[in-house]
């Protein structure tokens, strides 16, 4: 028969031969094989390439290997070193020889780790079943014996005895007292104890401290004859006061009216087997570069706090990843990378011994501690802190010396409010909102910070269908001057007409829109409207020359085609370079090279006017500011909000007074305007105009308004400007 190639994915057929062909010899050197030579082969390479195919495929499932565990079961490879030797091969071997590609892919080896797993299970299962219907066999020959045994033993008796003695089975017959009657010598044997020794005890002295509760009382049932039989795993003490461990089938014969008449015990010992299935298990959940548990014994062991949970019960969890480490991994090369996951697993295992928690490796370098949490969230910080300072130590690998930090997320609360999958991710938010917040820390989880940053995400992914829409509107705040309150300029402000939150602020939308880089498009856009309008208003009043003051971001400044994105503005709407002002914060104005930015000049040689808007709040270079073409600082809202309303004698007040004063002083040698942000009350503008600032800008002048509203205090039909804050009458 051909078995078929899974094809492509780096399935090498070579490759599965040669692995098929020494799977062959060692299963043949390990014990009997009724098999030819070729056939052994033939019948592994098929089960080769069904493992392939198991773990190429797009959705995994182990069930292959289960099968394959019990198809070696079927073709009699029984011995348990077969499996020990098909398990750890599977482990080491296959993926090098038969999908050398993969080998190193985390996915495809956690793929391995669920295969070995289901083949042991397979294989002990298949093993088990086969025993069931041998003893089966010979209870059934035993029964048909039973009038050899009451009857003397006398015409069958040879064959009874024949099944009797030479059974690897341990049999035993009892009378329905429990008075031994009889014992094989495989029965003596495995509990060490001469055949004589057996038949003067009663079965109910072979009890063990770990039978199975309401095991002893199944028996007394079956002696009543209430069962035909029963099967349990059982532990018996041997003479010497060590354990076995065995399959035990107990059958009742009865009398022909039916009444119970004794009982035939046969027990296998599975001692081996349970322990190479705990080896299997073990290795199953089990990450085996650390040893710790793995992510399926975690996900586990956390399904099982939740199911037992009683109303009151919390469960806490820190998420553990290290920062940076795939840059060690590059650098350093995979094997440095292992010893260093090695140590740090050891070490947070050893930071929190002893306290009940569980700590496991969720894969790559992601580890995972489940705080056994009585103290609630307290606990969780703890260990945490712990880990953080397990990590931290420096670490040896080789001959380098390696300083590692961590980043964890915490999530504690009560197991009725969440669920595991709920859990993880917020444990996985958690941990981003460490890394964030710069690494090497933990933070704790926040439901409203988390429904924040979901509102966040959400809106940030409808803003380039808003844009498509014309969604955006922009309104516009006045720029006064001090000198006589006429209105000399206009800022442009963006807002978000959302479907179905309303009219939303900048401060809500640009940081995304900077964050996702649509600032550039929405940015060209607001530009282009603000452009249009203020041509619209040029002529419809040639006289005003209102300029208009358009914010860019950092994000836009430093876009090469910012230029020309102006410039294209400019001569598409008509409006005058001069009447355009851009605003620039100090960060922006200073490149991401720490260059102030080339496009200034450009700009400036367009004839469109710059402004440094919040001026103050950054870390300006004055000597960079006297070289730079700019024409206008606009002083932060913070400095004026310092010049107090109520006009008291606080020595605070003066100090941002004397602030300002410098400022528009400094603003004055290097030839600046300066325009005061954030006027609210008639005190602040009258101290702005005594310090000689030259424009103001905030609610005492007016809010942004829609453009129409512009039109018509251009227009007069508004009356004067300053009724737009809704002050009653206004200076001439
Ligand atoms: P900004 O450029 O400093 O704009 C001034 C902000 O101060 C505006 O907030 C304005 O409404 C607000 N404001 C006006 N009067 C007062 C007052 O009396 N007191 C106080 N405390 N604040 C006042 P808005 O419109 O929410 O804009 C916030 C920020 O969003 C702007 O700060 C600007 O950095 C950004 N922004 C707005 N539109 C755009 C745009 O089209 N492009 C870019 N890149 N950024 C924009
Ligand atoms: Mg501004
Ligand atoms: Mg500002």
């Amino acid at each position: 028969m051909h078995a078929p190639d899974p094809g492509g994915g780096g399935f090498s057929r070579p490759g599965a031969q040669a692995y098929a062909a020494e799977w062959a010899r060692a299963v043949r050197r390990i014990g009997f094989v009724p098999l030819s030579a070729a056939g052994t082969e033939r019948l592994l390479l098929e089960h080769t390439v069904r493992l392939g195919q198991a773990l190429l495929a797009p959705v995994f499932s182990a069930r292959v290997a289960e099968d394959v565990g019990r198809a070696l079961v079927a073709a009699h490879l029984t011995d348990p070193g077969v499996l020990d030797w098909s398990v750890q091969a599977l482990g080491d071997r296959f993926l090098p020889r038969v999908l050398p590609p993969l080998a190193e892919e985390p996915e495809v080896r956690e793929r391995v780790v669920a295969l070995q797993g289901a083949l042991g299970a397979g294989f002990a299962r298949a093993l088990r079943d086969r025993t069931f219907s041998q003893q089966e066999r010979i209870a059934r020959s035993a029964w048909q014996a039973r009038d050899a045994v009451e009857q003397a033993l006398r015409d069958s008796e040879a064959r009874f005895r024949a099944v009797f003695t030479g059974a690897a089975i341990g049999i035993g017959i009892a009378a329905v007292d429990g008075t031994i009657l009889e014992v094989n010598q495989s029965f003596a044997d495995m509990l060490g104890y001469t055949v004589e020794e057996l038949r003067r005890i009663n079965v109910a002295a072979l009890c063990h401290a770990d039978d199975a509760a309401g095991m002893w009382e199944l028996y007394q049932e079956l002696t009543e004859g209430k069962h035909d039989s029963v099967r349990v795993e059982k532990r018996y003490y041997r003479k010497d006061g060590s354990t076995i461990r065995t399959d035990l089938a107990v059958s009742l014969i009865r009398h022909d009216d039916g009444r119970p008449r004794f009982t035939v015990a046969m027990i296998e010992d599975i001692t081996e087997r349970y322990e190479l299935e705990q080896r299997l298990r073990f290795q199953a959940l089990h990450d085996p570069l650390t040893g710790l548990p793995n992510r399926t014994l975690f996900l586990e062991t956390l399904g099982e706090v939740f199911d037992t949970a009683g109303p009151e019960q919390r469960v806490g969890l820190c998420f553990i990843d290290l920062d940076g480490f795939k840059a060690i991994n590059d650098s350093l090369g995979h094997g440095l990378g292992d010893r260093l996951l090695k140590v740090i697993g050891r070490r947070l295992a050893d930071c929190v011994a002893g306290q009940g928690h569980l700590v496991a490796r969720m894969g790559g370098d992601e580890f995972v501690i489940l705080v056994d949490s009585g103290g609630g969230l307290d606990d969780a910080v703890e260990v945490a802190e712990l880990a953080l300072a397990a990590v931290s130590a420096p670490v040896h690998v080789g001959d380098q010396q390696l300083a590692v930090s961590a980043s964890i997320g915490i999530v504690e609360c009560p197991a009725v409010e969440t669920s595991v999958s709920e859990l993880m991710k917020a444990a996985d938010t958690t941990l981003y909102w460490a890394k964030a917040e710069g690494r090497g820390r933990w933070a704790v989880y926040d439901p409203e910070r988390s429904a924040a940053d979901i509102a966040r995400s959400a809106l940030a992914a409808g803003l380039p269908a808003a844009l498509d829409r014309g969604e955006f509107v922009l309104h516009y705040q006045p720029i006064v001057s001090l000198l006589d309150e006429s209105m000399v300029a206009v800022e442009a402000l963006v807002r978000w007409q959302h479907p179905d939150l309303g009219l939303i602020g900048p401060d809500r939308f640009i940081g995304l829109a900077e964050e996702t880089g649509l600032i550039v498009r929405l940015g060209a856009w607001v530009l282009k409207q603000a452009c249009r309008d203020a041509e619209g208003w040029r002529r419809a009043y040639p006289g005003t020359r209102l300029v208009v003051s358009v914010n860019l971001a950092a994000r836009q400044a430093d876009d090469p085609a910012i230029v020309e994105t102006v410039a294209e503005a400019l001569q598409h709407t008509g409006l005058p370079a001069e009447l355009l002002q851009l605003e620039l914060t100090e960060s922006a104005v200073m490149g991401t090279a720490g260059e102030p930015l080339r496009s200034l000049h450009q700009l400036a040689d367009l004839g469109v006017r710059l402004a440094i808007d919040d001026f103050g709040t950054g870390y300006s270079n004055l000597a960079y500011l006297r070289r730079l073409p700019i024409h206008c600082l606009k002083l932060a809202g913070p400095f004026v909000e310092g010049i107090r309303n109520d006009g008291t004698d606080d020595a605070a007040d003066h100090r941002d007074e004397r602030i300002v004063d410098a400022l528009v002083r400094l603003a004055h040698a290097l030839e600046l305007w300066v325009t005061a942000e954030a006027v609210e009350t008639e005190v602040q503008a009258e101290r702005l105009r005594a310090l000689r600032c030259d424009t103001g800008q905030g609610r005492w002048f007016g809010p942004p308004m829609p453009a129409n509203r512009i039109h018509a205090q251009l227009g007069g039909k508004e009356g004067p400007l300053l009724n737009a804050s809704g002050r009653e009458g206004a200076p001439s």
